[in-house]
């Protein structure tokens, strides 16, 4: 299919410096998971999107020196020449396609801990960054920087430029956004200094002026040099010279860089949850860096639609349409749009599962796309699979929810003949609920996706309202059989072993599953949470705003405690207060009779009661897989009736979030018949030095 011609700005090429991206596609630097100790699999997860059609394609944060340090969080090294190969692998890999190479160089400054190197960490004045998540907290304050350290962070800036460009990058950036190094200069809460590098703001901007220098110096002209920066709190505070700080460090920076990077200056305002923040939220911020300045800007807000993009590019917010999460979910969304393929794109929903991957140290996951990360591991391919090897052989899928929408598309990819059998009467499993709690609309765009690509295929009929038991199966004879069944919510209290044990029920207790089904709750209704990811909290928010009165009871000492992870916590906790949720934290409920909760305190043991009509459970989960216990009981009738293979996948196998259950489903459906990618997965290791690949690289000079 052509190109629709609305859309031809967005593949207009764009000189950055003295470089042209060949469209105005830029995937920009995000944490990817993936350390220098997996550069395969971090060359082919960037390979993929270069592919894909983004024309720029960057890496996550590198870290110049041994002094900059995120143990255990997932970083990446350029620290010396033994770096270079494992970078320059990704370099190649990108150019392969036709996209330019970024490379976001990154010291954490007073934000790092410096764990693995245990030298003191570094900032402006010493001053502490004071997170109160605890995977954040670290229990040693960075030292105050000397000239020397200026001197050394300016030389180690310039060293890992060098090498950036001998690894093959064409973009080399300086980063001073949210609360590192540089940005840590910016800001008078962090620097209090009396020489040249603090007081005026044109002291607090030499840091990044001389960083920008020597970045230079390194480049040459074959590199372009780009700023990464966030500008949100500068902009809320007077300036002499010009209408805001902001302004002033746009005015006083714009010579010296050839791209700019605008970014926001916290995590959970750079990256926030679809949940709370709607898409294009950095707007503001981007659109007054680019009326300032005539040099190209990338921002990103979480587009995925040509027309949002496009748009962005006439009203002039932007010139460089930047994406993280968008090029996760689909690598290939630029391609798409390329070939008039807008309906294909698998639309990234905002739930930010990606993220949490991050904090977990791991490589990235996405809801949407279950193939990310596993590029060279597995080697999944987003676009394309494996035949099967009998092309036609029949495969039965039980239950429309995420896992089973995915598997029967990838079998029917694979050329299986497909038969998707849902026992409702609409698809979409636990999304059909899940989708109406407050904020969670966007994420029916992992049914609709799923839904559109299966319109396609001939090879696949839905059956809706079909509840199949073991002798319909038994009749219909499919050579294959997944079982999607799903889980269900479970009455199970919280033991004090953090545990769930003891079943409390009768009357007026409840699970989600209740709630889902729309029965009436008599008031006031307590939400017991310690599952501690969206539903405890999303559906208390929901009955809040259906009038309930809600109690929400956890033993965490946080609401929604996993959400941290996804960056909606602080979210979170607003959004029940505004809604007038009673909370009681470090609670578990102990007992539920005649209107009235036993509340035990997590440390104390302190007993306290709350009146209550319905106690609402959301803890545990338990998989439906009744039917599959039924039929692996008859063995031999399922071998009579030639049914090879039975096997149960997503929550029916065990209960997760939504991104455990596509990638399941898609994972048995890649790997069925020996798929080729079966139980492969291949271990990453370190590669060293700079002779490298197939060209010769030269070493670094000066
Ligand atoms: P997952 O997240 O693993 O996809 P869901 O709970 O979202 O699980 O979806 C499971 C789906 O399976 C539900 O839509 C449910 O109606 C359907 N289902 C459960 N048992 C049967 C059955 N015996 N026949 C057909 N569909 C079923
Ligand atoms: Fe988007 Fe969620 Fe995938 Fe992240 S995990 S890219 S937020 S769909």
């Amino acid at each position: 299919m052509a190109r629709n011609p609305r859309y031809d700005v967005l593949f207009e090429p764009v000189r950055i410096g003295p470089v042209t991206a060949r469209n105005r596609f830029y995937a920009v630097p995000h944490a990817s998971g993936m350390t220098n100790s997996m550069p395969h699999m971090r060359a082919a997860f960037r390979e993929t999107k270069a592919e894909g059609g983004w024309g720029v394609v960057c890496t996550g944060y590198v870290s110049i020196d041994p002094g900059s340090d995120d143990a255990p969080l997932p970083y990446a090294t350029l620290w010396d020449d033994d770096d270079v190969r494992s970078h320059a692998l990704m370099t190649e890999a990108v150019h392969k396609h036709g996209a330019l190479a970024g490379i976001e160089l990154w010291h954490g400054g007073g934000c790092v801990m410096n764990r693995l190197n245990r030298t003191p960490s570094m900032s402006p004045s010493g001053t502490a960054w004071m997170p109160t998540h605890v995977s954040y907290i670290g229990n040693q304050r960075p030292r105050i920087m000397q000239r020397e350290d200026i001197r050394e962070l300016l030389e180690s800036q310039k060293q890992a430029a060098r090498r950036a460009r001998t690894a093959g990058f064409d973009i080399l950036y300086v980063y001073a956004g949210m609360g590192y190094l540089p940005y840590e200069f910016l800001l008078p809460e962090w620097n209090h200094r009396t020489d040249e590098y603090g007081g005026s703001l044109a002291n607090r901007v030499r840091i990044v002026r001389e960083l920008l220098e020597v970045t230079r110096e390194a480049a040459g002209d074959q590199c372009a040099v780009a700023l990464r920066i966030s500008l949100e709190e500068l902009r809320g505070r007077p300036s002499e010279n010009a209408a805001s700080e902001a302004h002033e460090v746009v005015q006083r920076l714009s010579g010296l860089t050839d791209l700019w990077d605008v970014k926001m200056d916290s995590e959970t305002t750079d990256c926030a949850p679809s949940r709370f923040t709607p898409e294009g939220s950095h707007e503001p911020v981007i659109a007054f860096v680019k009326s300032l300045t005539d040099k190209p800007v990338v921002g990103v807000g979480r587009f995925t639609s040509p027309d949002t993009m496009a748009g962005q590019i006439r009203r002039g917010v932007l010139d460089l349409i930047g994406a993280a999460r968008p090029s996760i979910a689909d690598p290939f969304l630029p391609r798409k749009i390329a070939e008039g393929r807008e309906e294909d794109i698998r639309e990234c929903i905002g739930c930010n599962i990606c993220i949490s991957s991050w904090h977990d140290g791991v490589p990235v996951r996405c809801t949407q796309n279950p193939t990310i990360g596993e590029e060279w591991r597995r080697q999944w391919h987003p676009e394309r699979v494996p035949p099967a090897p009998h092309r036609g052989a029949s495969a039965l899928v039980l239950g429309g929810g995420p896992a089973g929408l995915e598997c029967a598309l990838t079998l029917g990819r694979r050329g299986y003949e497909v038969t998707l059998a849902e026992a409702e009467d609409e698809l979409g499993g636990r999304l059909r609920f899940e989708t109406r709690l407050p904020g969670l609309a966007t994420w029916s765009r992992v049914l609709d996706w799923r839904r559109n690509q299966l319109q396609r295929l001939s090879n696949v009929n839905v059956y809706r309202g079909n509840h199949l038991g073991a002798d319909d199966i038994l009749e219909l004879q499919p050579a294959h059989l997944a079982l999607a069944t799903g889980a269900r919510w479970t009455p199970l209290l919280y033991s004090p072993l953090e545990v769930p044990a003891g079943t409390v029920d009768g009357p007026g207790v409840y699970t989600p599953d209740d709630v889902a089904a729309g029965v009436a709750l008599p008031d006031p209704v307590v939400v017991f949470d310690f599952d501690n990811y969206y539903m405890g909290s999303a559906l208390a928010e929901h009955l809040a705003r259906n009038g309930r009165t809600v109690k929400y009871v956890t033993p965490s000492a946080h609401v929604s405690a996993w959400a941290v992870m996804t960056n909606e916590q602080p979210q979170t906790y607003r959004a029940l207060r505004a809604t007038g949720v009673e909370l009681h934290t470090l609670s578990r409920v102990e007992s539920f009779t005649g209107g009235e909760a036993t509340l035990v305190n997590v440390y104390t043991s302190a007993r306290t009661r709350l009146p209550c009509g319905a106690l609402v459970i959301v803890g545990a989960r338990l998989p439906n897989d009744a039917l599959y216990q039924a039929l692996i009981a008859r063995r031999e009738e399922l071998t009579a009736a030639g049914i090879t293979s039975v096997t149960r996948i997503g929550d029916a196998l065990a209960p997760g979030a939504i991104a455990h259950a596509v990638y399941s489903g898609h994972r048995y459906a890649r790997e069925l018949e020996g798929g080729k990618s079966e139980g492969l997965l291949r271990r990453d290791a370190p590669l060293r030095g700079l002779d490298t690949l197939s060209r010769p690289i030269p070493a670094p000079t000066g």
